[in-house]
């Protein structure tokens, strides 16, 4: 194993059993969802393994992958996740993500099987996320058509989007920021469904507000 990829080995596999541990990949002793975060000046990605126990895995399991899923390090015995060519996608579309994750999270799940948007409800989220918390179209884990209908919705620029029937995805310009979207978007989502679940009237941010934030977000050379 390369000594190069150790640290981004180490970071992917902090951040995959934090959001574990926190209840992010919907059961505690499972394999679901998986993180990635973005080889600096090169194609590639570190990325967890396929099916291992988060309570399994060590920062040895983590795969190195290029965006056109070549196998450039991995453990013999294990697979690079088959959500590769989703995370590959994305790095492809948006140069300035470093980092993305996929979790199963409770929230942000309910939205994916009611298969509704999230709008914006707070400044920070809307900020952080974008201003509409979008759902990507159905289709079965691991295959290239989920890979293009979750790379569509966030070519937009947004930093998260739920998909429907299955879970999320958050981006961030670091690991770190990527599990804090993540974070942002369940605590979003379950506001969100709590208030709904009041049979109250619901606000939004206003439309003012809603410039505003657009207009911070938009990258300096589209201003
Ligand atoms: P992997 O274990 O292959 O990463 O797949 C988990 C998952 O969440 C599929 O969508
Ligand atoms: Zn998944």
């Amino acid at each position: 194993m390369k000594e190069k990829y150790l640290k981004y080995r180490k970071e992917v596999h902090a951040a995959a059993l934090w959001l574990s541990e926190h209840g992010y990949f919907g059961s505690l002793r499972g394999s679901g969802g998986n993180v990635s975060v973005r080889i600096d000046s090169e194609n590639s990605m570190a990325i967890t393994p396929s099916g291992v126990r988060y309570t399994d895995m060590t920062d040895g399991d983590i795969f190195v992958v290029g965006f056109d899923l070549e196998l450039l390090e991995g453990r013999q015995g294990l697979k690079a996740s088959m959500e590769s060519e989703m995370h590959s996608a994305i790095y492809r579309k948006r140069p300035e993500v470093k980092a993305v994750v996929h979790t199963h999270q409770t929230y942000g799940s309910v939205f994916s099987v009611i298969n509704m948007p999230i709008p914006a409800l707070f400044d920070e989220v809307a900020l952080s996320l974008g201003t509409l918390i979008e759902v990507a179209p159905y289709a079965f884990s691991g295959t290239s058509e989920l890979a293009r209908n979750v790379e569509a919705v966030l070519s937009g620029g947004a930093n998260a989007c739920i998909i429907q029937n299955h879970g999320i995805v958050a981006l961030g310009a670091s690991l770190d920021q990527a599990v804090l979207n993540a974070e942002l978007l369940e605590k979003t989502a379950k506001i969100y469904h709590l208030a709904l679940s009041s049979g109250k009237r619901l606000t939004t941010l206003p439309a003012e507000a809603i410039d505003i934030i657009e207009m911070i977000r938009k990258p300096a050379d589209a201003q």
